[in-house]
């Protein structure tokens, strides 16, 4: 990534604008602008084949003045200092906007997780906890799955704790199996609350669901229960989704001009969020190398996959009949394109409220880990559509009394209630 598409230089400047919009004290500036910890790992891990293989890894503790750092553990072969450090900052607004009591954190390990077996994974996910237990645990850092990582690791992750510890903790980390200390509802949390926020926009907008269209990139975790919410909850249809395609090492874009049939794709996409192009094209589809999905007629754009995709260049791209970009992925629109959306009048639903329902669903796997009482899944999403609408609400409201970009209101909110919190415990 260049220093003009670097994730946290990103982070900064975003943060930057709004300080200066609140007239942010200095002092106040210095704390945020960087993270409070961080920890860069050498993990030593025995492969299959008996040789040892180190790989570098982070935990970044960004800022915890309203509770323990909270924010996924990414294994993508790209990770940086930078990215898990800007990941950790968006962490940090996620939580205060979400109105969940933790901070901002966010971790990674260099590695592309499919060149590994099963048991490599095992390994490398329990070198990770045995590096960094220390400094995380259910009232410091709690980690969660991200890109490339899934339930049954932090299933593993838990165990390497608890048995270091001597004590069952399911708290130091979200997102574990259900059955295994996790929650009903987690595994569609992030996509079903992106949703949510697109249903609120639409309300404010007044737009029919029923009558829209959508285009996603990506076709993982996000993404998929993005476009069922989409097509289920709203009635609209997904007419494209894209992904990266491994052996290729490209990008592809598939569409159907009718809407994806999403029983269908998933039933032909590997845990990692590749399509077979094949099969999709046997039943129907178009495949267009590249990142067309940003150019489609669509209502909606719903980027899911990775930061800084929709950068100066790609949102020229957009079609005329785009109404809203809800970003569920995390940092996906650089600086130079919100510039260009704002001009448009798109409204943005921004990564930190759009995809708050993973880290509020986390949230609630960790008060259900302490009660050691579990709810429904409908109990869960019911108190995840709450949280979401409430958060929702904040951000628009604010957008509206102070004339703002959604993205400047929702760190408005953010950035007040954590500057709050450090009043409070007297740090400043
Ligand atoms: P995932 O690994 O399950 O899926 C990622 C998808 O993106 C895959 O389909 C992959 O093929 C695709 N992809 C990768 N690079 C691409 C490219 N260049 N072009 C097109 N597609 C590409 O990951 P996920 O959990 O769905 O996360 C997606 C995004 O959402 C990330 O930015 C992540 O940080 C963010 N996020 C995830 C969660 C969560 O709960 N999983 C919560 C909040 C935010």
């Amino acid at each position: 990534m260049s220093e003009h598409t670097n994730a946290f230089t990103m982070a900064q400047k975003q943060f930057d604008r709004v300080a200066d919009l609140l007239g942010l004290d200095q002092q106040v500036r210095e704390i945020l602008r960087f993270p409070l910890r961080e920890y860069h790992l050498r993990l030593p891990v025995q492969m299959d084949d008996g040789s040892i293989r180190v790989f570098q890894g982070y935990r970044v503790q960004h800022n915890d003045a309203r509770g323990p750092a909270k924010g996924g553990i990414r294994f993508h072969p790209g990770e940086t200092a930078d990215t898990v450090r800007a990941l950790a900052m968006w962490m940090t607004w996620k939580c205060a906007v979400a109105d969940i009591p933790l901070g901002g954190g966010k971790g990674g390990i260099v590695v592309d997780p499919a060149t590994l077996s099963m048991d490599e994974k095992e390994r490398l996910c329990r070198a990770y906890v045995r590096s960094i237990w220390r400094n995380i645990g259910p009232r410091q850092d709690v980690p969660a799955p991200d890109v490339g990582t899934n339930a049954q690791m932090m299933g593993w992750m838990m165990d390497e704790y608890s048995t270091i510890t001597g004590q069952y903790t399911p708290g130091v980390i979200t997102g574990k199996p259900v059955g295994g200390g996790g929650s009903l509802g987690r595994r569609e949390a992030t996509g079903y609350g992106v949703i949510y926020t697109v249903r609120e926009t639409m309300k404010h907008l007044k737009i029919d669901p029923t009558k829209t269209t959508a285009a996603i990139q990506g076709f993982g975790n996000v993404a998929q229960f993005a476009a069922e919410g989409f097509i289920k909850q709203l009635g609209g249809k997904v007419i494209c989704v894209s992904y990266w395609d491994r052996e290729d090492r490209a990008s592809y874009t598939v569409c159907k001009d009718d809407g994806i049939d999403l029983d269908f794709l998933v039933s032909i996409t590997d845990q990692y969020g590749s399509i077979n192009k094949d099969q999709a094209v046997s039943a129907g589809y178009t495949i267009e190398a590249g990142d067309e999905w940003i150019a489609k007629e669509v209502d909606v754009l719903i980027p899911a996959a990775l930061e800084g995709q929709v950068n100066g260049e790609s949102v020229k791209k957009i079609h005329s009949r785009v109404k809203i970009l809800a970003e569920g992925a995390n940092g996906p629109t650089t600086p130079e394109a919100d510039e260009v959306l704002k001009a448009r009048g798109i409204f943005v639903i921004p990564d930190f409220l759009c995809n708050a329902g993973g880290v509020t669903t986390s949230y609630f796997e960790g008060v259900q880990n302490d009660m050691n009482f579990y709810w429904t899944k409908t109990e869960v999403l019911e108190k995840l559509d709450d949280k979401m609408t409430q958060a929702y609400a904040s951000v628009y409201d604010m957008s509206k009394a102070q004339d703002v970009y959604m993205r400047d209101a929702a760190y408005m909110v953010a950035i007040d209630k954590v500057v709050k919190a450090m009043e409070l415990r007297g740090w400043l």
